[in-house]
């Protein structure tokens, strides 16, 4: 009987040994990949989260229900799963209870906003893209820019589709290159 307790409290000590040092491995905070002077700034000029990297989490899949009926969402999305290589996924549904995202129309002073909910760990949950009904509606460079803000960037680039005022529909490689380095740095690193 003594011998059988002592087995078990083995046993549990194993268990709970297995389960802390399972807890390390997914600690969050590892250190970045080295990254230069140009690659710092670059990713703490446009994060949502500053000095800090704020993003949707490893392979999330982030679905989008559009009140908008946009026709060319589905290029918008696209285009933004492909500059991002597999980081996240962006998807539409039918179903507006299981989107992270939703698209409504709504009178803004500018033709487009987005808006992001993250949780303390500087990763994002929730997001919400407002068209302007006039300036934004069937506007293809603005929905793309739009889900520019969704996928990770604040601050405007100086020029292209991520400019304060768009000037292309192309999501171009300065854009690229912040969403690789953004989604290589852990979330909630802070520089
Ligand atoms: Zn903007």
């Amino acid at each position: 009987m003594k011998n059988l307790r002592k087995f078990v409290s083995l046993i549990l000590v194993v268990i709970v040994v297995t389960y802390l040092s399972g807890c390390e491995i997914i600690t969050p905070l590892t250190p970045p990949p080295q990254l230069t002077q140009e690659e710092v700034i670059l990713l703490t000029s446009h994060s949502w989260g500053g000095n800090c990297v704020a993003r949707w989490r490893d392979g999330a899949v982030i679905e989008v229900y559009d009140e908008t009926n946009f026709p060319l969402l589905e290029e918008v999305l696209n285009d933004w799963n492909e500059a991002l290589s597999g980081s996240i996924f962006l998807t539409t549904t039918d179903d507006p209870n299981e989107a992270e995202v939703t698209i409504v129309f709504g009178s803004l002073s500018s033709d487009g906003q987005a808006e992001i909910k993250w949780h303390n760990d500087l990763s994002f949950y929730e997001g919400r893209v407002i068209i302007d009904p006039i300036g934004g509606r069937n506007n293809l460079a603005i929905y793309k820019h739009e889900f520019g803000h969704i996928v990770g960037v604040y601050n405007h680039f100086a020029a292209g589709l991520m400019a304060a005022v768009v000037t292309s529909e192309e999501i171009d490689q300065e854009v690229k290159n912040y969403l690789k380095l953004l989604y290589s740095v852990p979330i909630g690193y802070c520089f």
